[in-house]
């Protein structure tokens, strides 16, 4: 798909051409990742962040935020649940945590994958590379981090580097680089299965913007793709639309729920066989069907809440997240039931992407990816 062609679906407001494009998604996810929908437990671990995105509620200088953070046996019992649903996988998210050190994080994956059949997932934000591959030879499977838009000057405008670190180490400076990039190369070389995506109508991004951001994923040759619109959260510096501006109005990116659609759709028809979640941000805007919705316009993936009920709402990315008030057990009964509405089954087994286990196939698995002298877990999946 040129990038021509991307723009224009992202234009597109033809009612008709709509419809063609969301059954060509609709096609070619059924064609290239079937008509299971793979569920993954979503854990979030902590809401303590050292970084200040401009966007995102968990950062450091949101002062009004209780903080928690799951015990490791809370997130055990948490990945027992996930079994005991018949998920797969299991997602373990967490703002940039420094309590969550290396040692704590790999102990847990590994006593996950010991107890356990299931994939483990990690989205813990911008690790070294020391970490994450400490973390890959505990068992993680799976990686997830946005690069949240390919646009540098808009990236380092709502992603100031950590403190102390005036730009990404190894790169000539932070409008050089979106260090974000880096770090999912680092990922593939480990033989992660490599998740990443963008937030869709954030303040000052344009339409050539994110025509640009799918053109990336398919350079970027993702296994995971999270889209997702951006919401914003009082208390953070981009709800100050004097200081944030959008993009003229012909240029600025809706953060609506077409929209979203309109990106979940492209996002299939340029990575066919990558994993697409109907995210929980689209959810939000639209509790109801957002899901459904999502599914039958080229999604393949729901990640239900597993977090205990009691710190749900305390990570807030964005406010009124979906899926807070929704007991586990409860989510999970309407969901099987909801699927079953749509001519859809919960995937079986872990639901990796069909896009790694074809470089698998072709490739084998990472050659030596040794970091520190360190052998990276050659079996990959088990
Ligand atoms: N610390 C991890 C996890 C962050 S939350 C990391 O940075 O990767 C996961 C995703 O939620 C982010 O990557 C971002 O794309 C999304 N997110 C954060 N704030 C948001 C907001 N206000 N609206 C919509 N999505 C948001």
């Amino acid at each position: 798909m040129q990038r021509g062609e991307i723009l224009n679906g992202l234009r597109e407001s033809d009612t008709d051409r709509l419809a063609d494009l969301w059954r060509r998604a609709d096609r070619t996810r059924r064609r290239y990742v079937g008509d299971e929908v793979h569920l993954r437990g979503l854990i979030e671990w902590s809401n303590h962040c050292v970084r200040r995105c401009a966007y995102c509620g968990v950062r450091a200088d949101n002062r009004r935020l209780t903080r928690y953070r799951l015990t490791d046996e809370e997130v055990l019992d948490c990945a027992k649940k996930a079994v005991g649903y018949g998920y797969g996988t299991v997602v373990l998210q967490a703002g940039e945590d420094p309590e969550l050190t290396c040692r704590r994080v790999a102990g847990l994956v590994e006593r996950i994958k010991t107890e356990t059949d299931l994939a483990v997932t990690l989205s813990l934000g911008e690790r070294s590379e020391e970490e994450l591959a400490a973390w890959r030879r505990a068992g993680a499977d799976r990686y997830l981090l946005r690069f949240e838009t390919s646009n540098r000057v808009l990236y380092n405008r709502i992603h100031p580097p950590k403190t102390g670190q005036p730009s990404p180490a190894g790169t000539s400076g932070p409008a050089e680089c979106n260090d974000r990039l880096t770090i999912l190369g680092t990922l593939r070389h480990l033989g992660y299965e490599v998740g990443s995506g963008v937030m869709i109508g954030i303040p000052g991004q344009t339409y050539d913007d994110l025509a640009d951001d799918l053109a990336l994923f398919a350079r970027l040759d993702l296994d995971m793709i999270g889209v997702g619109p951006y919401l914003c959260h009082p208390n953070t510096p981009l709800a100050d639309r004097d200081v944030w501006p959008e993009a003229p109005a012909d240029r600025q990116v809706p953060a609506t729920e077409e929209m979203t659609y309109k990106v979940i759709a492209l996002t299939r028809l340029v990575c066919p066989r990558a994993n697409i979640p109907a995210t929980t941000a689209l959810a939000t805007l639209n509790t109801r069907q957002g899901w459904e919705e999502g599914l039958t316009r080229g999604a393949n993936v729901v990640m239900p809440n597993l977090t205990p009920m009691q710190y749900r709402a305390l990570y807030e990315i964005y406010p009124d997240k979906a899926c807070i008030a929704e007991e586990g057990e409860s989510c999970h009964r309407g969901l099987n039931e909801r699927l079953k509405a749509i001519g859809r089954k919960p995937g079986r087994g872990q639901g990796d992407s069909p896009n790694y286990l074809r470089h698998l196939a072709a490739d084998g698995p990472p050659a030596a990816a040794g970091v520190d002298g360190c052998l990276v877990r050659l079996t990959g999946k088990n």
